[in-house]
């Protein structure tokens, strides 16, 4: 016997099935799921319940842990947005390691998409089996608590990247702000007015562009684009590539009276391009 098979050995899963008032019920064979599974390797416990997240419903889980010695549990219901957490606590207080817990959707997944009970109960057995299988090779796990960086990146310095910009930096938070064009201001700052109220896009993008330039927390690179990510969630690394700017950026005023004489300004610029193409397409109409 392999080692993965004697540790399957060990493995005690109780599963159980909400009925969720009629939301499951009408659609889903309830009893007929918990049959099906009772026979699954591995299961010692099957049961059904009205309400599985009610206080009667998460007692009946964690007496099953108690008496019938489980050390995986099972609950198929709704969707774990709802109710991972509930579940995962109930586990805890019976004595479980929360994360030998695993949660089949059978309603939002289920139960409400489906008319056909007969389909709608095969995909329930399926859902519930792929969680069983699952659930055998989960190992405990352990929260522990490490430093992270809360620096942000931004991407992209349009009306929504300043704006999430600025409020992360009022919450107190560093942010790197990174636009690959030579100004922030993105779609925003090419239009006269905004949809649908007809203000005035510059009265509103304008004093915001100027509060994230002098932000002491907000970082801004434009005319930069980010080359590389790695690392993980809180300590990522980021490469940016801040292109050149010939000018010395401390002294220019952005008068913009170099621009005449400058070999580069024979290209159209973006709000050109667009300008162009907005023609050529009404000419076409
Ligand atoms: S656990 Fe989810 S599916 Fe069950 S009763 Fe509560 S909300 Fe409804
Ligand atoms: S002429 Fe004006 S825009 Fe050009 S570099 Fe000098 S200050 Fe900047």
């Amino acid at each position: 016997m392999n080692k993965e098979e004697s540790k399957k050995d060990d493995v005690r899963i109780g599963f159980f099935i909400c009925h969720c008032g009629v939301n499951i019920s009408s659609t889903v064979n309830v009893a007929d799921v918990r049959d099906h599974v009772s026979k699954l390797p591995n299961v010692v416990v099957s049961q059904d319940y009205k309400f599985m997240c009610s206080d009667p419903g998460q007692d009946l889980i964690k007496n099953a842990i108690k008496t019938n010695k489980l050390n995986r549990v099972v609950v198929a219901a709704c969707s774990p947005l709802m109710h991972e957490l509930t579940f995962r606590n109930a586990c805890e207080k019976a004595g479980l390691n929360k994360f030998l817990f695993q949660m089949a959707n059978i309603r939002e997944h289920c139960s409400w998409v489906h008319d056909n009970k007969d389909e709608a109960t095969l995909k329930a057995k399926s859902h519930a089996s792929a969680a069983v299988s699952r659930v055998a090779l989960q190992s405990p796990l352990e929260v522990d608590r490490v430093k992270i960086n809360k620096d942000t990146l931004i991407i992209g310095a349009g009306i929504a990247g300043i704006q999430a910009a600025l409020e992360i930096a009022d919450s107190g938070n560093n942010v790197f702000l990174v636009e690959k064009e030579p100004s922030i201001g993105g779609k925003m700052a090419l239009f006269d007015k905004t949809f649908p109220t007809l203000d005035c896009s510059a009265c509103i993008l304008t004093p915001k562009m100027v509060s994230a330039g002098h932000r002491e927390n907000i970082k801004l690179f434009s005319w930069a684009e980010v080359v590389s990510v790695s690392g993980f969630l809180g300590n990522f690394k980021v490469k940016i590539k801040k292109k050149a700017r010939y000018v010395d950026t401390e002294k220019c005023t952005g008068c913009g009276q170099c621009w005449s004489h400058c070999p580069a300004s024979r290209f159209p610029t973006r709000r050109q391009i667009i300008l162009e193409n907005d023609i050529l397409i009404n000419e076409k109409k």
